[in-house]
């Protein structure tokens, strides 16, 4: 029998570390991924004012995993009906010189899979916004928004602007804004001068809107007092090499105004990717997408076992892996016994021990109904984050990740 995780993000690493330990010896297990690192996505926008952490949070996907094979290719398409996935042409080369994993052929076949491939940025076909919006979705995104705003705050040390814009104030818009504004503070741009902001832009009527009120309002205060424009009910309708045009999101008038944009970061969703045909496809408790098929993480749209909407998040990833890897064990358990009747499959309840979010220096944790802000929160942040790299052997990672959440002042 041959199991086949896609995709070795949260989701991908953790469900294959289970079924490393849960699957019998003679079952094929394989890990594919297209590169040859997990990203530790969640910490990316720290990589925008310390470069180092780009280290920490990569992390060889030989480092992570036991009995797994590991491929490295770019997944184009998972061709249910057949049960094959097919890889596009050319696989990393630079991967395979890293982790030392043998490229895939064109095509793996598999009697179970779990699609783990997570999401790409969301465009909604907005006029101008591939083109001059960098998305943050990786490292090199990350890199690329450092460096445009190193350029912009050049600019003005000659006597210019820097003006910095985020589209979309989800878990990743708000945390780039706060790292954004603490690089100004850092380097003595001072944001309640006309030359200089950071704004952060959001549809809704507020920030975080997947979350409680108590636990949004905190996040707005804690960008708002760390030099923040948060501007909410505000919609991005096009985009220019130096400008964000914006609108009301609600209400019936139509004129768009231009905010000056030396940077412009998109945080504005998400979407399915290529392999799954742009789609997030919704897959209800027991993560299946067909009989062998399982979708988890931001891959799928969760639905979970009380029928709620389950937040694409890190965490969510993690805990859907738990109940994907019970199901594909009884699964194997059954084909490999010749059961005569299909296992029965346990149900995902999303069920949150809370959230947090760095804001620069500071942090906002929600705690139950309870939200914590200021050290106390940015230890749990770091000691969270580190108890995640510990649980998936990353213990090097782990010590580095405290130290550069809780070593005190850095420089831009
Ligand atoms: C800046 C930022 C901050 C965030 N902060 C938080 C937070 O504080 N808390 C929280 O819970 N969540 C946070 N998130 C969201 C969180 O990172 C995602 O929800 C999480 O990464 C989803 O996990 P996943 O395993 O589904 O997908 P991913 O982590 O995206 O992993 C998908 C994997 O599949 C690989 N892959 C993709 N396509 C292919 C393909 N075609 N072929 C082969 N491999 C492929 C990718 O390289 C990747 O390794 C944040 C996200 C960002 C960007």
């Amino acid at each position: 029998m041959h199991v086949v995780v896609c995709g070795a993000g949260y989701a991908g690493v953790v469900l294959t570390r289970l079924l490393e330990e849960d699957l019998p010896a003679d079952v094929d297990l394989t890990l594919v991924n297209d590169r040859p690192d997990h990203l530790v996505q969640h910490e990316l926008h720290r990589v925008i004012r310390r470069p180092a952490v780009a280290d920490g949070i990569t992390i060889p996907l030989e480092q992570l995993t036991e009995r797994a094979t590991v491929h490295v290719g770019r997944i184009d398409d998972v061709d249910r009906q057949e049960r094959t996935i097919r890889f596009a042409g050319g696989n990393d080369g630079e991967s395979e010189a890293h982790t030392g994993a043998k490229p895939p052929d064109d095509t793996l076949e598999y009697d179970v899979a779990a699609i783990c491939l997570g999401a790409e940025t969301a465009f909604h076909g907005i006029d101008g916004l591939t083109e001059h919006a960098i998305p943050m979705k990786t490292l090199s995104h990350a890199e690329s928004v450092r460096e445009q705003m190193l350029a912009a705050f050049e600019d003005y040390a000659r006597g210019n602007s820097a003006h910095l814009v985020v589209g979309g104030a989800g878990l990743s818009g708000v945390q780039v804004a706060g790292e954004l504004a603490a690089c100004c503070e850092e380097s003595n741009i001072d944001l309640t001068d006309d030359r200089a902001s950071v704004t952060l832009l959001e549809q809704t009527e507020s920030v975080a809107p997947q979350f409680d009120p108590p636990f949004r309002r905190a996040i707005r205060d804690a960008l708002e007092s760390a030099g923040v424009t948060v501007r909410t009910e505000t919609a991005v309708v096009k985009a220019s090499a130096d400008t964000v045009a914006v609108a009301r999101a609600s209400g019936d008038d139509p004129r768009a105004t231009d905010l000056p944009a030396d940077v412009f970061v998109w945080t504005g969703g998400i979407t399915g990717g290529r392999a799954l045909e742009g789609q997030r496809p919704v897959v209800k408790r027991d993560l299946r997408l067909d009989d062998r098929t399982f979708a988890l993480g931001d891959a799928a749209r969760v639905v979970d076992a009380d029928g709620e909407a389950v937040p694409a998040s890190a965490q969510a990833a993690i805990r859907q892996a738990r109940t994907a890897a019970e199901n594909i064990r009884r699964l194997v358990a059954y084909e490999r016994d010749g059961g005569l009747f299909e296992p029965r499959l346990a149900g995902y309840s999303f069920d949150s021990p809370g959230w947090l979010v760095s804001i620069g220096d500071d942090a906002v944790a929600q705690v139950g109904p309870s939200v914590i802000t200021g050290s106390p929160a940015l230890a749990l942040k770091a000691t969270v984050g580190a108890g995640y790299l510990s649980s998936v052997g990353a213990i090097r990672e782990a010590v580095d990740l405290v130290q550069h959440e809780l070593g005190g002042q850095h420089r831009c």
